[in-house]
């Protein structure tokens, strides 16, 4: 995601100035963001994370600073284009302390007596900067970057329909071709193949579960060869222009059993209505019960072993989350999966998965492909 993740400068001038806010109505001293998907979300661009320190540093008043080494300052300069006239570029040579430029930059003065971190940050960093910036106490600065980054602006979303899209058309070419007598493993690295012919900057994953193992939903691909009768679950996904995809369709080989035949009918008519309960206002957590109901009236109740969905942007999992304990209401511009699954030990498995997007009509389905089961060869 180097350069794909970015947006004209003003947005990311906006975006800085957005989290200077969060970081003042949070009582916070600073946000202090090294190399992750947060980083690139502010500033465009997105620089190894590796042993020497990069971090950019957001006060809640005043100009941001970008700590980082000498070596890194043109690569800076050239992905920052005109948004580096609006950050104090602050480089420092192989033998300086970066802990004590950051202390530098926010000494408390009398102000709050917390700083945010990345929730990213290697550990040996954050031990660092607790040490350098004592008596400041450090924080989680995921709640901040969450309420920047949850909310999808218009543009965003036209990013993930694309890779949606991209996931579709990986998703329509495998159930197209004959699945059985190849190994799991085979076929997920087509997919792999296939995400990047549709577009895909990166393919992230490629789960092919078959058999049995379409009882484990996050079942790495391996040696076992496909046969008939197979139930098998893909789920597949990658990144385009920094935005993640994420979808998952279940295929049988040949066709199915009866009793796999209705256990995907529950899980189909879960899936519907979770879409269909998509709305501005309404708790996340009600999208979660309306697929669990159905599942649980059904008698699959225990076979339904993870959440519902869970946000999705830049990165696959984010905020928010589809799930019991999460009261809160969905707000458009939320983009999340909704994904429930059945899975009978041992036996069998399927699951049904779409990204969404919030809309002051309803929930817009951004995958559209057909949701029956799919037969192949
Ligand atoms: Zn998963
Ligand atoms: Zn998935
Ligand atoms: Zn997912």
């Amino acid at each position: 995601m180097s350069s794909g993740s970015r947006f004209p400068a003003s947005v990311h001038a906006d975006r800085l100035r957005r989290a200077a806010v969060e970081t003042g109505s949070r009582d916070l001293l600073a946000l202090l963001v090294t190399p992750s998907s947060d980083y690139a979300y502010l500033l465009g661009y997105l620089p190894p994370a590796m042993e020497r320190l990069t971090c950019l540093i957001v006060p809640a008043e005043g100009t941001p600073a970008l700590v980082l080494p000498r070596l890194e300052e043109p690569l800076a300069r050239h992905e920052l284009g005109e948004l580096a006239d609006q950050i104090d570029i602050l480089a420092w040579d192989e033998t300086d302390d970066p802990f004590a430029a950051v202390r530098r930059r926010v000494s408390p003065d009398g102000g709050p007596m917390r700083a945010a971190v990345q929730d990213q940050m290697f550990a040996r960093f954050v031990l660092r900067l607790g040490a350098a910036l004592d008596p400041v106490q450090l924080v989680e600065a995921g709640p901040a970057m969450a309420a920047l980054r949850r909310r999808k602006t218009a543009e965003e979303v036209s990013r993930l329909r694309a890779a949606a899209a991209a996931a579709d058309q990986a998703m329509i070419a495998i159930t197209g071709e004959r699945l059985s007598g190849r190994s799991e493993e085979e076929v997920s690295r087509r997919i792999r193949e296939l995400l990047l012919d549709a577009g895909h900057d990166t393919a992230d994953f490629a789960i092919v579960a078959s058999g049995p193992n379409s009882a484990s939903p996050h079942h790495h691909p391996g040696e076992r060869v496909i046969e008939a009768g197979d139930a098998v679950v893909l789920d597949i996904g990658g990144r385009r222009d920094g935005y993640a995809s994420d979808t998952t369709r279940t295929a049988v080989v040949g066709e199915p059993a009866a009793e796999f035949a209705a256990l995907y009918a529950v899980l189909r008519e879960a899936q519907v209505a979770a879409c269909d309960a998509v709305a501005p206002g309404v708790a996340a957590r009600d999208i979660d019960r309306t697929a669990r109901r159905i599942i649980d009236e059904a008698g699959y109740g225990d076979c339904f072993i993870h959440r519902t969905g869970h946000g999705i942007g830049m990165e696959t999992h984010e905020e928010p989350y589809l799930v019991e304990s999460n009261a809160e209401p969905l707000q458009a511009g939320d983009a999340f999966s909704i994904e429930p699954g059945i899975y009978v030990s041992g036996r069998w498995g399927a699951r049904i998965e779409d990204i969404l997007v919030c809309t002051q009509d309803g929930g817009e389905r951004l995958n559209t492909t057909g949701r029956d089961l799919y037969v192949v060869s």
